[in-house]
């Protein structure tokens, strides 16, 4: 038996592994999970084959006894809105993200509007793959109804922050699904927006949907020609933002992350969650304010649920995936640049003013080569062997490969779920230190094999 769901939903390449039939199936087995009844929410993002999935996830859906919201192309994180709002029993996102145009997928929500977890996404999968969901009859089939979910949305995300200055913005969707709310959305809040690709084509002719810095150039550009006060960049699915400085630099998500966390905490013992791989100047940036930092696997699904568990004020991920639990347990791109912006007002700074300051960290990243037979026998032993390694050592995490913490830095060693490889990312406060740990760990994964 195959997997159905991997880190971020159902997610492939079109006619490939992801096909009409098996899109059709995941509606009906999610309806016979639903208990072929309820309302599930369906929302898509801008790719060319989002229609004809769309279809085939309403069409299992419909045979299966649910009614449908069709909310057509929207932010990932306006599915998870609209599944509380309208008090639905789950929601359905047909979207790849970040990936390349050929790819799509589906990401289910619960109806607490969270992410699926693996728990779920093993029932789902449980009965897609016995093939053991209940057609309902003639008189039980669904119906569906066209939902624009895009006003209530803008006003409650426009709800959530007090902005008293107008800014500049320039805001590039990628030509993804940020393009139907984020102008939209800025203007409503007085900002002067200039957008960029923010005409939704499932071509993407505007830029690759991965909001890296080498596909920011044309963003980063204008910024500096309009002298613009800020930058933001969505991925395809509008759940990450990144921040473009008004000098026209990517800034570093790890810092945009610090000061993010830092502002969310409110009162002394607050508690943020970041993921593994995360640099440590969040957890000086968020000790400064009297704050804590817990740290979970990488994936949004993974800081949501820890979210829940501490009762935390805010997550996050240097990525760009940020999760305020006061508006929703799913990661909020559009909201997150809205309270990068409310920062600025309520401090009177510019962004470069915010990240200037922060203390400097190196982060290097290498991987070794690494059959898949081997991965589990490797990773069994790294933490036995990289405390004899480093003497200096002060701790281990173990929530998602291990984590070797320093005074000075860390080292983190993960095997990749996708590729055969081991993944080894090492941080200090300088780049010799950051190598010199690197090298270490290296050389006694090496000895290892
Ligand atoms: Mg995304």
């Amino acid at each position: 038996m195959g997997r159905l769901f991997g880190t971020s939903g159902v997610r492939g390449l079109v006619g490939e592994r992801i096909t009409p039939e098996l899109v059709m199936g995941l509606g009906q087995a999610l309806a016979s999970f639903l208990g072929n009844s309820g309302t599930v929410v369906v929302g898509k993002d801008t790719r060319t084959s989002s229609d004809v999935l769309e279809s085939c996830l309403i069409s299992g859906l419909l045979s299966g006894g649910c009614d449908v919201k069709r909310l057509g192309v929207v932010p990932t994180p306006a599915v998870s809105f609209a599944v509380r709002n309208l008090r639905a029993k789950a929601g359905a996102m047909i979207t790849a993200s970040h990936n390349p145009p050929e790819y799509n997928g589906v990401k289910l929500f619960d109806g607490s509007g969270m992410a699926y977890t693996s728990l779920l996404e093993d029932r789902v999968e449980r009965i897609y793959f016995g093939k053991k969901w209940h057609q309902v009859s003639w008189d039980e089939i669904g119906g569906v109804e066209d939902l624009d979910i895009i006003p209530d949305y803008i006003g409650a995300l426009a709800g959530m922050v007090e902005i008293s200055k107008e800014y500049k913005v320039v805001v590039d969707c990628g030509n993804g699904a940020a393009s139907v709310v984020a102008p939209r959305l800025l203007r409503e809040l007085g900002c002067k927006v200039v957008s960029l690709n923010s005409q939704p084509d499932g071509l993407f002719p505007g830029r690759p949907l991965e909001p890296s810095p080498e596909n920011l150039v044309e963003l980063c550009r204008v910024v500096r020609s309009t002298e613009s006060d800020l930058g933001i960049a969505h991925d395809g699915d509008a759940d990450r933002v990144v921040i473009v400085s008004e000098k026209g630099s990517v800034a570093s998500g790890d810092e945009v992350l610090a000061i993010m966390a830092s502002n969310q905490v409110a009162k002394k013992g607050d508690v943020i969650v970041t993921t593994v791989d995360a640099s440590n100047v969040v957890d000086e940036v968020v000790a400064d304010v009297g704050g804590k930092v817990v740290r979970t696997k990488v994936g949004d699904v993974s800081v949501a649920a820890e979210i829940n568990r501490r009762g935390a004020v805010f997550g996050g991920e240097p990525c760009g995936a940020w999760i305020f639990p006061s508006f929703s347990m799913a990661p909020e791109g559009l909201l997150g640049a809205l309270k990068v912006l409310e920062l600025l007002d309520a401090s009177g700074t510019k962004i470069s003013q915010q990240l200037e300051p922060l203390p400097d960290y190196f982060m290097l990243r290498e991987k070794i080569a690494c059959p898949e037979d081997r991965k589990s026998k490797i990773m069994a032993q790294v933490s036995k062997r990289l405390v004899k390694e480093f003497s200096e050592a002060i701790g281990v995490i173990k929530v998602d490969g291990v984590r070797v913490n320093f005074l000075d830095g860390w080292v983190l060693v993960r095997a990749s779920g996708t590729e055969p490889y081991i993944r080894v990312t090492a941080e200090a406060r300088t780049p010799g230190r950051a190598e010199e740990i690197l090298k270490a760990t290296i050389g006694a994964l090496k000895k290892m094999r």
